[in-house]
């Protein structure tokens, strides 16, 4: 028997000023995308926003359904912008935030185990490159990861497929 560790690193800042511009801009475009999140059921918005190599900044916002199973997160509808807008261009990080009148969120939510399969799979589409991961919540610390695969230890991928 042979024990084995996974770690990862991620920094903290304590607020958006701690940033650099790039990545200032980029969480406040995933701030303005909660603005078009609908979600009239859960009153959970999330915004994301990506930031792609030719510098273009693409965001998305969680579509919710009256059929539960159907909604859309926004990390995933940021990506499926970008693949239908820019399917050749690199994707270099991705804002997430998130709010909801039913209580304070003074710490970032992370992706769900869905949106990180699909960050995942859009890394392995761009060769490896890694997409950096920004989180925050209403307000509190920033997180910042280096990379979707950070986020899912052991992922599935197509090499599992032949
Ligand atoms: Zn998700």
């Amino acid at each position: 028997m042979k024990q084995k560790k996974i770690t990862i690193s991620y920094q903290v800042f304590h607020s958006i000023e701690e940033l650099s511009v790039e990545d200032a801009q980029l969480l406040e475009a995933a701030k303005a995308a909660l603005q078009l999140s609908y979600s009239p059921y859960s009153e959970f918005r999330v915004g994301a926003a990506v930031l792609l190599a030719n510098g273009a900044i693409v965001s998305g916002a969680n579509q919710e359904n009256a059929a539960y199973p159907m909604c859309l997160c926004a990390e995933q509808v940021a990506l499926a912008a970008v693949a239908s807008q820019y399917p050749d261009v690199v994707v270099k990080k991705m804002a997430i935030t998130v709010t909801t009148k039913h209580t304070d969120i003074n710490e970032p939510a992370s992706p769900c185990g869905s949106c990180r399969q699909v960050i995942c799979e859009k890394e392995d589409r761009q060769k490896g490159v890694p997409i950096e991961i920004i989180l925050q919540g209403e307000k509190g610390d920033i997180y910042k990861l280096n990379s979707g695969r950070d986020l899912l230890p052991f992922a599935f991928d197509g090499d599992f497929l032949g």
